[in-house]
C-alpha cells in the first residue's frame, strides 16, 4: 500500500497545499475561529454530565439538536422509550445531492465517571487553560464528538457541494452495555440503508516521548465470546470426601484450559500493524516486526514477538479463566462449581469452531458450557476501500512521516452493530497524546485535549471528508 495516490487525488492535495494563505488565497475554511468555536462547544457539551450510569444522554440529544437547529440541520432524538428514561440517540443529517453513497459520523455522548476528588479540575466545569479543554470525555469520546459536528457545520457554512451525505449520530450507552448503539441499528435500518461508511473512535495513535510512532486506522477488533463452566457433584461434609466433590474436577478442567496453547494465526491487518511497529525498532527486532510470518517460524522470532501480552492477544484467541466459584464454607463439599472465561477471538474466527475445538480440550462432556451476554458481532473491515485510502492521505499529510498502520484492538467498541448491518466501520483517534497521558486520563484523572489537538482533528475530518465527495 504505498503509492496509491490516484492522478486526481493527487492534484486535490497539491490544490489543498496551494490553497495556502502563503500563495495569498484565502483558505477554504478559517481553522483559527473553527479553533475556538470547537474548544467553546466541546466546554459546553463537557458541561452536560452523561456519567454512565445513569448517562442522561436526553440532555446532549437535546443540545445537538440545538446547536444544529441554529445553523438550519434538523436533527432527530430517537429511541427515548427503548433507551429508558433521561436516555436517547441523535441522529442528523446533511444533504448532498444523492449521486454517492452516505458517510457517518458515529460517537457516543455518554462517558465513564469520574472521582472528583483525584481530579485536579472540575471534571465538569468544561474548564479551558493552559491552551487545553479540560473535563471528563474530553479524549473518550466527546472531544471527536465535537470534532465531527464542527466538520458537519463547517461544511454546511461553506456550501460545499456533496455527492455523498454526511450523517451525524450521538450514541447513548457506550461505556456500559453498548445498548444505544445496539437499539439504533436494530430500529433505524432505514436511516442507515444508504450508508456505505460509519467513521468513529478507535484508532490507536501511539505518541511515545514526542515522537508519532504509528498512526493507526481501526480495522477490527477481537469478538468478545464469554463462557461459563459449571461442573456438578454431590453436596455432602467436608470431613468425609467423595469422589462426587465437584470442585477438584473443576480445578482439572480448568488446568487443561489454561495450559492450551491456541494456535498462532497472522491476519492480513496485524501483520500491516506489525510493519508500521516495526520502524520505531531497529535490528533484528525490526525484521521481525517486518515479517512476521517467517519471524513466527523461527523459535526465536516467535518467543520474542509473543512475549509482548498485547501483540500475543492480537496474534491468536485468548482465554482468560476470572471468577470461580466452588463452596462458600470450608466444611461443605459444593452440589456444584462453576468457573467464568473470558475469551477474546480474532475478528474472523467462527465461534462454533472455536467452540468445538474448545470442547476438545476441556474432554469431559459432564461439563456444561454457556454462553454469557449477547453472541458476539464481528467487525473486521476491508483495508483496501477507498475511505481506507483517503484516511492514509490525510493522515499523512496531516502528521507527516508518521507510519500508518491498519490497527486491530483486543478491546470492544460499538462497531460491531453498525457492521452487522452492513456497513463499513473504521476507527480513528484523530490527535496525537502521549501513551503515558491518554492511558492516564482516558477513564482516569484530569483529562483534556489540546487546542492543537482539536484542530488537528477537525483538520482531519474535514480533509477525509472533502476528499470522500470526489471519490466513488
Ligand atoms: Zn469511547
Amino acid at each position: 500500500m504505498t503509492s496509491l495516490l490516484r492522478p486526481l487525488a493527487r492534484a486535490a492535495v497539491l490544490l489543498l497545499v496551494l490553497s495556502v494563505p502563503a500563495v495569498g488565497q484565502a483558505p477554504v475554511f478559517d481553522y483559527d475561529r473553527l479553533r475556538t468555536e470547537t474548544a467553546q462547544r466541546l466546554s459546553e457539551y463537557i458541561r452536560i454530565n452523561t456519567s454512565n450510569p445513569p448517562g442522561n444522554e436526553l440532555a446532549t440529544a437535546r443540545w445537538l439538536q440545538e446547536v444544529l437547529a441554529k445553523e438550519g440541520i434538523e436533527g432527530q432524538i430517537l429511541d427515548t422509550a427503548e433507551l429508558g428514561p433521561g436516555r436517547a440517540n441523535f441522529y442528523a443529517r446533511l444533504k448532498g445531492n444523492g449521486s454517492g453513497k452516505a458517510i457517518a459520523l458515529v460517537h457516543h455522548m455518554d462517558v465513564v465517571p469520574a472521582a472528583r476528588e483525584f481530579w485536579s479540575v472540575d471534571p465538569f466545569a468544561g474548564l479551558i487553560k493552559d491552551g487545553y479543554v479540560w473535563g471528563r470525555g474530553a479524549l473518550d469520546m466527546k472531544g471527536q464528538g465535537i470534532m465531527q459536528l464542527m466538520a458537519v457545520l463547517a461544511i454546511k457554512r461553506s456550501g460545499m457541494p456533496l455527492s455523498r451525505d454526511i450523517v451525524f449520530i450521538g450514541n447513548a450507552d457506550e461505556e456500559s452495555d453498548g445498548l444505544g448503539s445496539r437499539v439504533f441499528v436494530e430500529r433505524h435500518r432505514d436511516l442507515l440503508a444508504d450508508v456505505e461508511y460509519v467513521l468513529t473512535e478507535g484508532g490507536d495513535v501511539r505518541v511515545e516521548k514526542g515522537k508519532v510512532r504509528w498512526f493507526g486506522l481501526g480495522v477490527g477488533e477481537k469478538q468478545v465470546y464469554w463462557q461459563k463452566l459449571v461442573v456438578k457433584g454431590k453436596a455432602s461434609h467436608g470431613s468425609v470426601p467423595t469422589p462426587d466433590n465437584p470442585v477438584p474436577h473443576l480445578a482439572r478442567v480448568l488446568a487443561r484450559i489454561a495450559a492450551w496453547e491456541t494456535p498462532v494465526r497472522l491476519t492480513p491487518a496485524v501483520d500491516r500493524f506489525f510493519k508500521a511497529q516495526a520502524m520505531a525498532e531497529t535490528g533484528q527486532r525490526r525484521r521481525w516486526l517486518q515479517g512476521a510470518a517467517a519471524a513466527l517460524r523461527s523459535p526465536k522470532g516467535r518467543a520474542w514477538i509473543l512475549s509482548e501480552p498485547e501483540r500475543n492477544a492480537l496474534l491468536r484467541n485468548t482465554i482468560s479463566p476470572t471468577v470461580l466459584v466452588g463452596s462458600n464454607k470450608t466444611n461443605t463439599i459444593p452440589a456444584e462449581a462453576s468457573a467464568e472465561l473470558d475469551i477474546r477471538l480474532l475478528p474472523d474466527q467462527d465461534t462454533l469452531s472455536f467452540r468445538r475445538e474448545l470442547l476438545r480440550v476441556i474432554a469431559d462432556t459432564s461439563v456444561t458450557l454457556s454462553q454469557i451476554g449477547d453472541i458476539p458481532r464481528r467487525f473486521s473491515a476491508p483495508l483496501d476501500t477507498e475511505l481506507a485510502r483517503v484516511i492514509e492521505r490525510t493522515a499523512s499529510r496531516l502528521v507527516p512521516g508518521a507510519p500508518f498502520a491498519t490497527a486491530v484492538g483486543a478491546g470492544a467498541s460499538d462497531r460491531p452493530y453498525y457492521a452487522s448491518a452492513g456497513i463499513t466501520c473504521y476507527g480513528i483517534d484523530p490527535y496525537l497524546v502521549e501513551l503515558e497521558d491518554a492511558r492516564r486520563q482516558s477513564h482516569g484523572n484530569d483529562e483534556r485535549i489540546s487546542l492543537e489537538n482539536l484542530e488537528l482533528g477537525l483538520r482531519m475530518h474535514l480533509g477525509i471528508l472533502e476528499e470522500m465527495q470526489e471519490a466513488r
